[in-house]
């Protein structure tokens, strides 16, 4: 049996590192030429961690990361409204980690590299098209500097291409745009002098008047000290930008809302406006698949099951895919079969947290609040909502999306 990944992206990289500790043999073709820090912060929880551990990645991610110790919510008036610990500080075995996407993508190509080989990934070569022949499938892959075209046969390809995957495509080509949820993002990185515990993740505000999330994803980036800090802005609006990771978006479009966030823990204008560059992004998703198997191929990560970024779930979703992937293969003496078991565990899994990313993932503690007060500051966080209800918003997240603290204890 080999394997042929379509895509170098978490997902992607995480499957190669997977099957090459089962013995399975697997390449990855990956579309662009150079693989850049493109991107800015993202978050693994403790469920993708524990996969990463068992593949010997956890430290080298968590020495270009930051470790996370809490998750603190306050209102757009820099009120104190709720906090958590997390990962090792939540009492789980493992670490939660915040990083710049470049550098975790990045340390685990190098673990690829490493393990597989220099060769088992190949730059700049993209699939366009994708051929069942019973028990093969064939892949045309376009060479990017050329644009001279290969077929390449392998016992089962994995689509792991990302949210504007052509697998998907191909076999959904009447999908049709994907679900705009009314709001935009607009992010960015700035260095900036360590804030609260200097690892903590920030929620501030509601979308409907401007909600912030903020945490650091580089420690030392210059010698005075200050960490690297990644900021998204959330601001409802009507209209839809084109769903590409690298777009590059405008101050004036969004910073009125930011103005008069001067809280004595962090200067919110003065870190937007810190930040070299900035990118926008719709907060889209598309419907779950009724299936993501097709003879000899599947999908996986954002591929599969795209969803708007408010769980901090996107990559870990795709980490767990990826080792339900593995095991499956493993497990299963049929590929074919395997990859319908692989499908019948996550697909439901990942639907789930598709559908609560859109209803009730853990900012709505910070809906909540918008609601009950008016929009306006509060006298007593108590007269407003309990620690407890927070908490069981948090704690019925966890449970949807796989990192409830038992669960991922217990799988140690
Ligand atoms: C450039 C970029 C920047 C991002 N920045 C952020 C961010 O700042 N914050 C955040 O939360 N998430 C970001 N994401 C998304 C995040 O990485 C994913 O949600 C998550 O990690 C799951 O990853 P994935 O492997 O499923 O897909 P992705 O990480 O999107 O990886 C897909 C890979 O497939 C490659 N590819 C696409 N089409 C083809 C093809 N036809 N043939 C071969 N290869 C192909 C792409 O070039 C890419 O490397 C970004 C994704 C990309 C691609």
């Amino acid at each position: 049996m080999n394997v042929l990944v379509v895509g170098a992206g978490i997902g992607g990289l995480t499957l190669a590192l997977e099957l090459h500790h089962a013995g399975i043999a697997c390449r990855i073709v990956e579309a662009v030429p150079r693989l850049e820090p493109i991107g800015a912060g993202i978050n693994l929880l403790p469920h993708a961690m524990r996969v990463l551990d068992r593949l010997d990645v956890a430290d080298p991610l968590a020495a270009v990361g930051v470790e996370t110790r809490e998750s603190i919510f306050f209102n757009r008036f820099g009120q104190f409204v709720y906090r958590e610990p997390v990962g090792r500080h939540a009492g789980y075995g493992l670490p939660q980690l915040s990083l710049h996407r470049g550098d975790a993508q990045l340390t685990l190509l190098a673990a690829v590299r490493e393990r597989l080989g220099e060769d088992a990934v190949e730059l700049g070569r993209r699939v366009v098209d994708l051929a069942d022949a019973g028990d093969r499938v064939r892949a045309t892959v376009e060479d990017a500097a050329t644009g001279a075209r290969a077929t390449e046969t392998a016992t089962v390809v994995v689509a792991c291409d990302g949210v504007n995957s052509a697998v998907r495509a191909q076999f959904y080509p009447d999908e049709g745009e994907p679900r705009y949820s009314g709001v935009t993002m607009w992010r960015g990185v700035t260095p900036w002098r360590p804030f609260l515990t200097g690892a903590s993740m920030v929620r501030a505000g509601w979308l409907a008047s401007g909600k912030m999330v903020i945490y650091p994803i580089r420690h030392g980036v210059n010698g005075a000290g200050d960490q690297l800090v990644n900021w998204v802005a959330e601001v409802e609006r009507p209209r839809s930008a084109r769903r590409d990771w690298d777009r590059t978006g405008r101050l004036e479009d969004f910073i009125d809302v930011f103005d008069g966030w001067h809280f004595d823990w962090l200067d919110v204008p003065r870190l937007i406006r810190g930040a070299d560059r900035i990118l926008e992004y719709p907060m889209v998703d598309q419907d779950p698949l009724p299936r993501w198997t097709f003879g000899g191929v599947t999908l996986l990560g954002d591929a599969a099951h795209p969803m708007v970024p408010r769980g901090s779930n996107g990559a870990g979703q795709a980490v767990l895919d990826a080792h339900a992937l593995r095991v499956a293969l493993q497990e299963t003496a049929e590929p074919r079969r395997a990859l319908l078991r692989y499908e019948e565990e996550r697909l439901p899994a990942t639907a789930s947290v598709v559908r609560t990313n859109r209803v009730r993932p853990p900012d709505t503690i910070l809906k909540e609040v918008y609601e009950r007060t008016g929009d306006r500051p509060f006298t007593r966080i108590e007269d407003v909502i309990s620690t407890e209800e927070m908490a069981a918003i948090s704690e019925g997240y966890k449970k949807i999306a796989a990192y409830d603290k038992d669960l991922v204890n217990r799988a140690e």
